[in-house]
Parts: C-alpha cells; sequence; structure tokens
C-alpha cells in the first residue's frame, strides 16, 4: 500500500469540498507539534508531504492525499493550540464534527498522543467527538525516542486507562517514534488491514 505512490489531493476548508468517498480513508487527528506531519511522512516514506507544523491562526485545513490509488489518508488540523482564536477553533470542530459523521468510507482514526505528556484534556474532547461519530479510533503514541523507558511505560499506562474508557477505542495502542522509525511499518500493517 505504501510503496507506491502518494498525492497531495487537496485541503479541504468545508463539507462541499470533499473529494468524493469512493475509497477507504484513515485520518491522523493529534494536538499541534504532537508529530503528526513527520508521522504522514515516516508512513508514506516522502520527505515533506504533510506540512509541517501548523501555525495557529492559519486556515485550518482537512488534508486529502492518496495512497496507491486505492486509499485516502487524511491528515486533520491539529487541535489544541492555546493561541488559536476562537472563533478558529469553533469553525474547526464545526468541520470536523461534520467530517467525521458524514464520511461514510472513514474506516479508522489515528489519534497521536506524545509519549512526552500522554492524554491531555484536549484529547479526551477528541476522543468523546470520535464515540460520539461512532468512529473507530486507535492512539499512537508519538515521539518514543524522546523519553526514557520508565516514562514511556508510565505514560502508556495512563493512555491506555484513559483509551479504556472510550467504547470506540481500538485498545492496542502503537507506539512510534519517526525519528527511529519505531511503529511506523505496524501502524502501515494495521492501515493495510482495514477494508
Ligand atoms: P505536527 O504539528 O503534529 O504536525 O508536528 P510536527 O510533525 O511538525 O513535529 C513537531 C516537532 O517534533 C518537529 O520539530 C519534529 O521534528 C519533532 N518530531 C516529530 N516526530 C518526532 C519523533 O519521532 N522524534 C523526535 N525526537 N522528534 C520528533
Amino acid at each position: 500500500l505504501f510503496s507506491g505512490e502518494t498525492d497531495f489531493v487537496k485541503g479541504v476548508v468545508a463539507m462541499d469540498g470533499m473529494p468524493p468517498d469512493d475509497r477507504i480513508e484513515i485520518c491522523f487527528a493529534g494536538r499541534s507539534n504532537v508529530g503528526k506531519s513527520t508521522l504522514i511522512n515516516a508512513l508514506t516514506g516522502r520527505k515533506a508531504l504533510a506540512r509541517a507544523s501548523n501555525t495557529p491562526g492559519r486556515t485550518q485545513e482537512i488534508n486529502f492525499f492518496t495512497c496507491a490509488d486505492s486509499h485516502y489518508v487524511v491528515d486533520l488540523p491539529g487541535y489544541g493550540f492555546a493561541k488559536a482564536p476562537k472563533d478558529t477553533v469553533a469553525k474547526w470542530q464545526r468541520l470536523l464534527k461534520a467530517y467525521l459523521s458524514g464520511r461514510a468510507t472513514l474506516r479508522r482514526a489515528f489519534v497521536l498522543i506524545d509519549s512526552r505528556h500522554g492524554v491531555k484534556a484536549v484529547d479526551e474532547e477528541i476522543m468523546s467527538l470520535l464515540d460520539r461519530s461512532a468512529v473507530t479510533f486507535q492512539v499512537v503514541m508519538t515521539k518514543a525516542d524522546k523519553v526514557k523507558d520508565a516514562e514511556r511505560e508510565k505514560n502508556l499506562a495512563q493512555t491506555r486507562e484513559a483509551v479504556s474508557k472510550h467504547p470506540a477505542a481500538y485498545p492496542e495502542i502503537i507506539v512510534t517514534s519517526s525519528e527511529k522509525g519505531w511503529g511506523v511499518d505496524v501502524l502501515r500493517a494495521v492501515i493495510s488491514t482495514l477494508e
């Protein structure tokens, strides 16, 4: 699936701009700076596919990429940027809700959690929204190379506990480091099994 071409399709700011839902789709969500762009780049093997870092206040787009003509990989705007203006946040929440409940082909959301921080309040909000939208989600820990083993285990346990309370959560958590390449193959394999 990830050995072929991955191409940017478009950035979408409203539901009527979405590409046709004619293939399997997965999406990535996470707090700003969680390492989402870097992970999507590592996953697809491209250098600068997903834009690095979302700047606060910049247009919040849902970015669509195609993978092997059979899948869409969707990069949701980073959330939880304290400095983002209220109306930007409200607009993003509306679009996100519409997207999550309106995409019949969306098979799984991957919620990225920083190995250094564990699950924060904004992550809880996203996971609850995924519950309400009945979108199965799976948690991916990022930047695992940045923490010592003991801290990684502690934050993983906290995350596992938080995830267990969400009916839409897939229980298995994937631990990754885009920097070291850890877990990226596991993530690819999981995505490849989705039908
Ligand atoms: P985004 O805002 O979620 O898209 O985050 P980025 O992908 O832009 O990453 C934010 C920062 O974390 C950048 O400086 C990345 O180089 C760094 N980063 C991302 N993934 C990793 C990782 O696995 N390990 C380390 N050490 N740094 C990472």
